[in-house]
Parts: structure tokens; sequence; C-alpha cells
């Protein structure tokens, strides 16, 4: 567990799950305002340290587990606003079923229920304005603090590389959204795994560069007539931990498929 501090903002990153199914997770404080809560397993300790904090609200970025995990105690102990996209609000509303890798790393949460997320967010020293992110999942949001030069892009942005995608990830949707967020005025990434990620405008453009590449191989070798299964194995030669342990829910042939 890491605290770190700029200006009104706290920066909490955490370890989910036990060795080796272990992933890093991040959740933000800016000037009451708390953005994404975390993951099932983390909660005990999100929960510890936000009660000496004071909250105005919670915006989370998108309904996955490792984001939504602390959600209902937020709500409980608070009593503040909670947000989410309005189509992943029913999702909310029930607790979460994952696979028995995914409740060993990040862990099922709890049903909430949060209401529609507005335009933008105020609170007292910043103002969050909002902005539709699909790729990573359907629906995605980012959070942009224009004055402050900050963006929060939950799982938009994770690495400049990409060697395997989530069932809900479309990479199309995830080229056009990295496109769109590269329009607004920021320079800093804060990101729900990697945490701070200064110059974050070169690693978005790293990113949607990645991406494009890949598009580019996989158009080509579609155009000579292979089957999405053998583009991933000449794109994608390397064999993934995560392909297996996930049963396919996270493989290189869902970046080939939705591309
Ligand atoms: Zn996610």
């Amino acid at each position: 567990m890491k605290l770190e501090r700029i200006d009104r903002l706290t920066h909490l990153s955490l370890k989910s799950g036990l060795f080796p199914y272990q992933l890093d997770v991040s959740v933000f404080l800016a000037d009451g305002l708390l953005i994404d809560a975390g993951s099932g397993n983390t909660e005990k300790k999100i929960a510890q340290w936000l009660k000496n904090e004071k909250l105005s609200g919670l915006a989370i970025t998108h309904v996955h587990e490792d984001h939504t995990g602390a959600a209902w105690w937020v709500q409980r102990h608070f009593a503040v606003p909670v947000y989410i996209h309005k189509k992943s609000i029913a999702e909310a509303n029930l607790p979460s079923d994952v696979p028995l890798y995914r409740r060993l790393v990040w862990g099922n949460r709890k049903a909430f229920h949060p209401d529609p997320i507005p335009d933008f967010i105020e609170t007292e020293n910043y103002r969050f304005d909002i902005y539709d992110a699909p790729g990573h999942h359907p629906y995605h949001i980012v959070l942009q603090e224009k004055n402050m030069g900050w963006i929060f892009t939950g799982d938009l942005y994770v690495g400049r590389k990409q060697f395997v995608a989530f069932k809900d990830e479309n990479i199309s949707d995830a080229i056009d959204s990295l496109k769109k967020i590269l329009q607004l005025d920021f320079d800093t990434v804060f990101c729900s795994h990697s945490g701070i990620q200064k110059n974050g405008k070169e690693k978005i453009k790293a990113k949607l560069q990645f991406f494009e590449d890949i598009r580019g191989q996989v158009v080509n070798l579609r155009r000579k007539g292979l089957a999405p299964e053998e583009i991933a194995k000449i794109v994608f030669p390397n064999w993934n931990l995560w392909t297996v342990v996930s049963k396919g829910e996270w493989s290189a042939l869902n970046i080939i498929n939705t591309i």
C-alpha cells in the first residue's frame, strides 16, 4: 500500500490478489472525489484509508470488479453520490459473479446503487469533465481536470503495449477513444493500474501507434485471406499465461477479432 500526494489529490496504490495472481490497482482521491473504488480484494484496505478522509462522491470509470470493489462500502459509510455510466447501473445493482482466476486476483464485489454519471462533476477546487471512451469496456468513461492538465483514464491506457484483450474489449473502439482524448488538453495520465504517468500525451500517442501498427498488420494478412486464428499466431507469436489461466477470456484473438 503506497500513498502519494499531488496538489489536492491523493493516489493510493495497492496490490490485489496473492502471488502469482497479483496485480496493481490504483484509486485517486481528488479534492473529495474518489475516482474508482479498487477491487473486492483491496476493499478493506481502501475502507481503512478512507475512514479518515472527507468524501463528496465516487466516480467509477467502468463496472469491472477491479474498479468497483469498495463502491458498496463508500455508499453505505459516506452516503455520497456514486456515479457510473448509465448503461452499467443495472449490472452494478447485482453482486458480481466472476470466474475463479478473477476471484483470486480481484475478488467479487457486492451490489451497489449508482446514479448516471453527469457531464461534469465540480468539487471545491476542481472541475471534472466526463467523456465517453469505449474500447476496454463499451460503457467506459474518462474524467478530465483541464486546469490541472489531468486525465483519469481508467483502463483505456494501462500500458504502451498490449498483447491480449479481455472479452469486453473492442480495439477499434479503443483506437477511436484514444484519438478522441488526444484532442483534449492534458499532460498527466492517472491510470487505474499503472498509476500516475507524466508525459501522458506521449504515452497515449504511443499506445495509439501500437494499436494502429497492429491494425495495419491485421488488415494486410486478412487481405491475403488468412483466418483470425492464423493472423493471431503471426502477429502475437508468444505464448501468454493469461490466455491459459483465463480460459480465453483474455486473448490475442480478441484483439484480432475486434480489429
Ligand atoms: Zn477493466
